[in-house]
């Protein structure tokens, strides 16, 4: 009884709105009544890096929600979770009974951490099993799949949202906040980069275009664009393109290293790259009475920044716990996540715009 309260207590105080708003949120009452004090139960789906390394060690770490399920195609990795993490085996699926987590009061968000060919499929099954839904970037192959998946959330009246962490972290939420409200008067230049050197598996499915949708761009461009997205708080009209490739035999099937230019209503210059043969990290903001920058920009920990030269000093946090604490409040209250499925849907635009433009040559518009 006592650690019910706390519990309570702390998932109270972890929600930004307070008792008298969730008194009022129907949603709230209604998981209230059926699980008075009880943080919400997130399951896992797809028990690879991404999960293993980081989604389930932030889920130690959480106040609003806690590792309750998983989901695994592979039978050793069901046993080694079941102990590590003290999960019963009644809240363990696999791909073939997936959709029984409908009848599961235990799960009420389902966190598709799978390969990006399958998070449109499982986003829709999760919802229409009526749970509420993370999903992970990129959100879908493009954007008219992202489309269909918030269509699906909507209609099964479930939230959805997409794992983008940053918008929870220190700096970064320090960055939007100097471009979008012009504290040094308007953003003149954007100039960001994300990738990294890829010389793992070359049969994986991030290099299979039918399995990624893309390479370097999907994987790691996407946060450059939305980097540029979130300093300016507004969104790119058109986009031009081009692309290197120095490994052919390597990517034969995806993008290496691409480069674009943003064009946004308000006439700034953004230039931004990404790359799967090149370490980079950063994003660099000119502004019509002073400057500011971070990098590294998109990682999970380190995120170090300059504002006129000076260095930020914000304290390092687990971003996927801050992340995913918030979703579950949003769940708690019944309102949208700051990172919705339509933020997905707006990368995705950019990069089927971006795909458009290498093919063509020529400026494309975005939408
Ligand atoms: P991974 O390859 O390590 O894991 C994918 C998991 O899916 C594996 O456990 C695999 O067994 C399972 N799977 C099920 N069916 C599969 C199939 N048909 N083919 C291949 N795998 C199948 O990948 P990951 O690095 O964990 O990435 C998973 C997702 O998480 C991707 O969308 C990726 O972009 C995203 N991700 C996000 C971040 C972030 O910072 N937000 C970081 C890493 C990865």
């Amino acid at each position: 009884m006592t650690n019910q309260n706390t519990s309570r207590r702390n998932f109270i105080r972890n929600t930004s709105l307070g008792l008298s708003a969730l008194a009022l949120s129907p949603v709230f009452a209604k998981l209230a009544m059926a699980k008075p004090g009880k943080k919400l139960g997130i399951a896992l789906v797809g028990l690879g890096y991404y999960s293993s390394g980081q989604l389930a060690p932030a889920l130690q770490h959480t106040n609003n929600c806690y590792l309750a399920g998983i989901v695994t195609g592979t039978p050793s990795k069901a046993v080694d979770w079941a102990k590590k993490y003290n999960i019963p085996e009644k809240n363990i699926y696999n791909y073939q009974n997936f959709d029984e987590i409908a009848k599961n009061p235990d799960i009420d968000i389902v966190y598709v951490v799978l390969p990006v060919f399958m998070h449109k499929e499982y986003t829709i099954r999760a919802a229409k099993a009526g749970k509420h839904v993370i999903c992970e970037k990129p959100m879908a192959l493009n954007a008219k799949d992202c489309e269909e998946m918030i269509a699906a959330c909507k209609k099964a009246n479930r939230l959805l949202s997409i794992g983008y962490r940053l918008h929870f972290e220190p700096h970064t939420m320090e960055l939007m906040r100097l471009g979008q409200k012009q504290v040094f008067g308007k953003v003149t230049t954007i100039d960001t980069g994300n990738g990294f050197t890829y010389n793992g598996d070359p049969n994986a499915w991030r290099l299979k275009k039918a399995m990624a949708g893309g390479g370097g761009l999907m994987d790691m461009g996407i946060y450059s664009i939305q980097g540029s997205r979130y300093t300016l708080g507004q969104e790119p009209i058109a986009v031009k393109a081009s692309q290197e490739k120095t490994r052919p035999d390597f990517f034969k099937e995806v993008d290496e290293t691409v480069y674009w230019e943003l064009k946004f209503p308000g006439g700034q210059k953004v230039n931004g790259k990404s790359s799967y043969n090149h370490d980079w990290g950063y994003l660099k903001v000119q502004a019509e009475k002073g400057s500011f920058q971070l990098e590294p920009a998109y990682g999970y920990g380190g995120i170090d920044g300059l504002i006129n030269g000076k260095p930020m000093t914000y304290p390092q946090i687990i971003q996927q716990a801050a992340q995913m604490d918030d979703f579950a409040a949003c769940v708690a209250r019944n309102v949208q996540s700051r990172v919705p499925g339509e933020e997905g849907l707006k990368d995705m635009r950019v990069v089927d715009a971006i795909y458009r433009s290498l093919d063509s040559g020529k400026w494309e518009t975005v939408g």
